[in-house]
């Protein structure tokens, strides 16, 4: 068993992955709803913090910057801390596949503050925006949305905008310089495990960047690339 703190501060025991795992982290029909990772989740999380039979709900009522890291980590005790990435050049002239390996333990983990609900002046009109943190409940309801923009990732952490609740209207309607703020009122607040991964192309130095958990060897590191 392995124990972990996670940003929000509560305490994680996880179990490693095994083939039942790899099945469901494949299967076309739940990676398509969501749920892959958090049935992932439901197996290998064995508690946390005080609670000990841990179900999906639990697991959706997780905030984003934990099942982060709580997936970072499950990488690690199931296939250790190391992840060889080999992402392709962007540059439609080149791309060329590059080697960079990544270890797990050396990601950035920032907390979050114990805030759980934050109240926000929109610098241009006035508003006030009260919002949350993503949650695995958000996130779903995000994976199962046909376009998913910058708007719907907003406007489902506002739970209200001086008193009442946000329309699409309100969200598309707003300024520039208001929704500008928001966003980074919003990035601010935020917590986890940066796993966002910037470097350069050997051969024509662009830059690439790409997330790990998007990345195929993250987490099926012996499919040949
Ligand atoms: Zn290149």
């Amino acid at each position: 068993m392995y124990t972990f703190e996670l940003p929000s501060g509560l305490e994680i025991e996880l179990r490693e992955m095994t083939g039942t795992e790899e099945e469901l982290l494949t299967n076309q029909r739940l990676i398509r709803s969501g749920d892959a990772v958090n049935r992932v989740f439901a197996n290998c999380i064995l508690r946390i913090g005080e609670k000990d039979e841990v179900g999906t709900t639990d697991v959706l009522d997780m905030l984003s910057g934990d099942r982060l890291f709580t997936l970072v980590r499950l990488r690690q005790v199931s296939l250790g801390d190391e992840v060889e990435l080999a992402p392709v050049c962007p540059n439609t002239a080149c791309r060329a596949k590059n080697r960079i390996v990544v270890n797990l333990s050396d990601l950035p983990v920032t907390s979050y503050a114990e805030e759980r609900d934050f109240m926000f002046t929109l610098p241009a009109s006035g508003s006030k925006v009260r919002f949350v943190h993503l949650d695995g409940h958000k996130e779903k309801r995000l994976a199962q949305m046909q376009e998913p923009n910058i708007s719907s990732a907003m406007m489902i952490r506002i739970l209200e905008i001086d008193g009442a609740a946000p329309s699409k209207k309100t969200l598309t309607e707003m300024s520039m310089r208001d929704r500008t703020a928001l966003r980074s009122e919003m990035l601010r607040v935020d917590a986890g495990i940066d796993t966002n991964i910037e470097c350069e192309c050997e051969s024509c130095g662009t830059r690439i960047r790409t997330k790990l958990e998007a990345e195929p060897s993250f987490l099926f590191p012996g499919v040949r690339l």
